[in-house]
């Protein structure tokens, strides 16, 4: 399936402020936010649409809204949340659902230690959320849980993919798309994605 690279100018400035590691955790929130409302503009660009009769001040017309299935937010915690902030700005009517993973600091596994997503999550476009897709081991599990509970269709929304990452992710789960800024070089042996920028978790909280 599709990896599709947000390259727009806008994105692309604040991605650099991202990466700038003298960026303080206030800044790094609200530019993550900002460019959180954009890559979600490219990643819903394709929700259906269906005609409902409005009347503005002049006349009577059909006008598009959203129809159908709507949209379940995925975070998997905690750097999710700093996407899923941004999110819900631009699509504040959908539900959220967050799953806890931790990265095995040895095997870099993912280890599941929270889960709760809303009961109607099979009739809804899931779009999974976390700012870094690094070894992948983290969006796979996140995905083969949100699929276990339910979900049919899936979308995967990052900041920033390593090349392991997409190519482990779409190895796995060929059915998801893939929306990021950036595919950066690699990963380092911690699993760090070069030239990255650095651990989201602590940018965002300030926990380092
Ligand atoms: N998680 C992060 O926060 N940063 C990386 O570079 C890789 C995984």
């Amino acid at each position: 399936m599709a990896v599709t690279v947000v390259d727009h100018p806008l994105v692309q400035h604040k991605l650099t402020q991202l990466r700038r590691k003298e960026t303080p955790s206030d800044a790094f929130r609200r530019y993550l936010r900002e460019i959180a409302m954009l890559l979600a503009y490219e990643a819903l660009r394709d929700l259906p649409l269906e005609k409902v009769e409005i009347e503005t001040p002049l006349t009577r017309m059909k006008a598009p809204v959203l129809a159908g299935k709507r949209v379940c937010f995925v975070s998997i915690l905690r750097a999710g949340n700093g996407l899923l902030d941004g999110m819900l700005e631009v699509l504040p009517s959908a539900r959220v659902g967050h799953l806890g993973l931790y990265r095995d600091p040895t095997t870099l596994a993912a280890v599941e230690y929270y889960c709760k997503l809303p009961e109607d999550v099979a009739e809804r476009e899931a779009i999974v959320l976390d700012p870094m897709l690094a070894t992948g081991h983290s969006a796979v599990a996140a995905i083969d849980r949100v699929k276990e509970l339910g979900a049919k269709t899936l979308r995967y929304v990052c900041l920033l993919a390593a090349p392991e990452g997409v190519r482990e992710l779409e190895g796995t789960h060929p059915d998801v798309p893939i929306y990021t800024a950036a595919i950066d070089s690699h990963l380092n042996d911690h699993g760090y994605i070069v030239p990255g920028l650095g651990d989201a978790g602590d940018r965002l909280f300030g926990t380092k």
